[in-house]
């Protein structure tokens, strides 16, 4: 892939969003214990903006001047990045606001975004919270910018959301979802809830539609973004989420795969949280998603806890047991009208659920 290599070296400042909340709501002090000083040895120029309430960061970018700033660093979780995407897409010149280099500090309990940079810059990644908040300083004030692919999601409450990272539905949107209880654990809250999610497996049921990724196939390359094209029809693939989509495979490509299910993910990025590789082959823009999935049949309780294990190296990929592949486009439709559905780890209404990959939509600082 070209790699699109500009910079935000320039007299414009960078917008730091600090979340006060995210994480163990350490985020200001540790930004000025151990980023200030690189940001200015390396004159990266920039300005904070500590959030006053949940949806601030959304409201700021929504009317910020694109011509004011060169990018904008979030220091917080991924739950302040998605307020963030999703208010930058709300624009009007939606497609000017997202060329605005995203960057991210990790200062949350997911810190997911980062680390799939990182990741993909293919350093180690530093153990401890505050030799990680250095070294992604360090990769911000590099001031290189790379394209990243999206998600766009129609939930069925009939509303369209923008996804960084993930769709998460049956166990992983419960442990997801029943760990923000024990937020004042940092990352730990994710397995404490995981155990007790092993211990009382449940069965979801449902079917999943997917459009296969298939490299050879050039008519579905890219989204054909005009400048009159808007967020609403953002897509290629989808069809409304009240219709069925025709899965006969003489006539179509698309292919559904019947539940019951206990695991299922679709993710743009390789990680989930700063210490969870859940695809491990995924770059920051190749074009596709990874839809990954274990049946309730090969659930075993151990087969969990290998999953569960294997998602901090993305060795759970080597078990037959999960299933795994490549898709443009996919919907889920859960049988059941309660449960847990999440995007980038934030609840959604239970339902069908649809989305398609957009293929480098967007831009992060990272190299
Ligand atoms: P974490 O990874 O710790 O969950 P997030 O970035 O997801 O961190 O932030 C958690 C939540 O805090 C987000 O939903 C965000 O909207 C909210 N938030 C942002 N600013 C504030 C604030 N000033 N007060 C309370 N909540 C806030
Ligand atoms: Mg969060």
């Amino acid at each position: 892939l070209p790699i699109d290599i500009v910079t935000t070296r320039g007299d414009k400042r960078a917008l730091v969003l600090v979340n006060p909340a995210g994480g163990s709501g350490r985020a200001y002090r540790m930004i000025m214990e151990h980023v200030i000083g690189i940001w200015a040895e390396a004159e990266f120029n920039h300005q904070l903006l500590i959030t006053e309430y949940a949806g601030h960061a959304r409201d700021f970018v929504q009317s910020l001047d694109l011509n004011e700033w060169s990018g904008i660093v979030v220091a917080s979780g991924d739950g302040l990045l998605y307020e963030v995407i999703n208010g930058l897409f709300s624009r009007n010149d939606w497609q000017d606001s997202l060329k605005l280099p995203i960057g991210h500090l990790p200062c949350g309990s997911g810190n997911a975004f980062i680390t799939s940079i990182v990741r993909h810059s293919k350093q180690p990644i530093a153990d401890s919270m505050s030799q990680y908040l250095i070294q992604c300083a360090v990769l911000i004030a590099t001031h290189q910018v790379l394209p990243f692919d999206m998600a766009v999601i129609d939930t069925c409450d009939g509303q369209r959301v923008f996804s960084l990272l993930s769709v998460e539905w049956a166990v992983i949107a419960d442990v997801d979802c029943d760990s923000e209880k024990y937020r004042f654990l940092g990352g730990t809250r994710f397995t404490v809830e995981a155990i007790k999610r092993i211990l009382r497996p449940r069965v979801y049921n449902g079917y999943i539609d997917y459009l296969p990724y298939e490299v050879t196939d050039d008519t579905v390359q890219s989204v054909q973004i005009t400048p009159n094209t808007t967020t609403a029809q953002l897509h290629r693939h989808l069809l409304p989420l009240n219709e069925p989509i025709p899965i006969d495979s003489s006539t179509s490509k698309w292919r559904r795969i019947d539940g019951p299910f206990a695991y299922v993910l679709v993710t743009s990025k390789s990680a989930l949280s700063k210490d969870t590789v859940s695809s491990p082959q995924s770059s920051l823009a190749d074009g596709y998603l990874t839809l990954q999935f274990i049946r309730t049949r090969d659930s075993s309780r151990m087969n969990l806890a290998k999953m569960f294990i294997g998602l901090d190296d993305g060795t759970h990929f080597d078990y037959d047991f999960v299933e795994w592949m490549p898709v443009r486009a996919f919907r889920i439709v859960p049988s059941e009208t309660d449960g847990n559905l999440m995007v980038d780890g934030e609840k959604v209404p239970y339902g069908p659920l649809q989305g398609e990959v957009l293929p480098s939509i967007a831009r992060c600082m990272g190299k």
